[in-house]
């Protein structure tokens, strides 16, 4: 390195170094009036993912605690009891911004798009939303009507939603059921829980009718998306895990039993005319309860999807149920319980939580870290403990 000491052959020889050599060349060098013409570090270029679910608006509501406005300003703004702020790019809704056991109510639907309002760095569109058993219609009205309307991912409904697809970071293609977009090398596959077509009695008599469902059309449609990319870095989206992936997510685990041994409600309503059993997963897959498609599929093509993100069951960040966390890797995949941002929706098992997805340019490591929303389990603001850092099958890429 004593050649960039000397001369005239400077120039051409700090194009030729890389920027840890011309870091270390420039340490013994401080105040000379070679170091300012380096080149600048160029720090590696990140990508953060804010992903957050179950809201459940109108339950803290009532309690007088606005779940969503409160998320969206700490993470802008911080507040003044210690919450930081911090930098998002995009956010992942997971679902579930209603609280309704009933069809959800216009009055919740202008609750919840009053307290996207609040947002101030970033526009509404910067948030892309998943349809959750709470935000279903009940059974017998318009499919998804409430969720289409107020939540409106496709922008189909400005006058009431306020959503203009134009302002989205990054362009969606599909419909509200299932719709997928590209950053960079991840394509993000983004699947809406919706009413089981062979169901007579379900949301609305039955609660939220805890069970997971999606159609046969969007099973294939995902199926496809992961077949036809094999060069992207997969990330799945839906409200529900699939089964026995992270916390309570195994048959039966979203219930305890009674003294007399009988199930009742724990993380889920508990309905016997339901399907109980999987009221914690992904439970019915073209009308097949129990299905298995999803994990049959991901068993044979393992590390074909990179993440799966989900909510729905409400547990504090060291939560282990069914000896399962809420970071679990099966398959291949990592699958991520993002949730849940209620302190009052099931009560017992709630403390206001989200995560920080953190991918750099180049590297196949995501870290994800979880944000305390209050202080019910621990100082507001980042928890440590909950920090992972999980390996990705390809380094992320901006360009692809
Ligand atoms: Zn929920
Ligand atoms: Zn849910």
């Amino acid at each position: 390195m004593n050649h960039l000491e000397t001369g005239d052959d400077k120039k051409a020889s700090v194009s030729t170094i890389n920027r840890r050599q011309a870091l270390s060349a420039t340490a013994g060098l401080v105040g000379v009036a070679l170091a300012p013409r380096l080149p600048a570090p160029i720090p590696p270029r990140q990508l953060r993912i804010w992903a957050f679910g179950d809201a459940h608006v109108g339950t803290d509501l009532a309690e007088g605690r606005q779940s969503l406005a409160i998320a969206l300003q700490q993470s802008e703004q911080g507040d003044d009891e210690g919450a930081v702020p911090f930098e998002w790019d995009f956010a992942i809704n997971v679902g579930d911004l209603s609280g309704a056991h009933e069809s959800p109510t216009d009055d919740e639907g202008r609750e919840v798009v009053r307290q996207y309002a609040v947002l101030r760095n970033h526009p509404r569109e910067a948030v892309y939303d998943i349809c959750g058993n709470h935000d279903r219609n009940a059974v017998g009205e318009p499919e998804a009507e409430w969720f289409r309307r107020w939540i409106d991912p496709l922008g189909e409904h400005p006058e009431t939603s306020g959503v203009d697809v134009r302002n989205r970071p990054y362009p969606i293609e599909g419909t509200w059921e299932r719709y997928r977009f590209r950053v960079g090398n991840l394509l993000f596959l983004m699947m809406s829980d919706r009413n089981e077509p062979t169901q007579t009695i379900g949301r609305g008599a039955l609660g939220g009718n805890p069970a997971g469902v999606v159609t046969g059309e969007t099973f294939e449609w995902w199926k496809q998306q992961v077949l036809e990319h094999p060069d992207a870095i997969v990330v799945s989206a839906h409200h529900y895990v699939l089964k026995n992936t992270t916390v309570a997510s195994g048959d039966w685990e979203g219930f305890e039993k009674d003294e007399h041994g009988n199930w009742k409600s724990k993380f889920h309503g508990y309905y016997p005319e339901g399907t109980p059993r999987g009221a914690s997963y992904l439970y019915w897959v073209n009308s097949q309860e129990d299905s298995g498609a999803f994990e049959r599929f991901l068993s044979e093509h393992p590390g074909a999807v990179a993440l799966w993100l989900g909510g729905h069951t409400h547990a504090q960040p060291n939560a282990r149920v069914g000896n399962k966390t809420h970071i679990e890797t099966r398959w291949g995949t990592h699958f991520l319980n993002v949730c849940a941002l209620t302190r009052y929706h099931v009560r017992r098992t709630s403390r206001p939580m989200s995560r920080l997805l953190t991918f750099t340019e180049g590297s196949p490591l995501v870290v994800v870290q979880c944000y305390l929303h209050t202080k019910d389990f621990a100082l507001r603001g980042w928890y440590r403990k909950a920090e992972r850092t999980l390996m990705l099958p390809k380094p992320f890429r901006w360009d692809t």
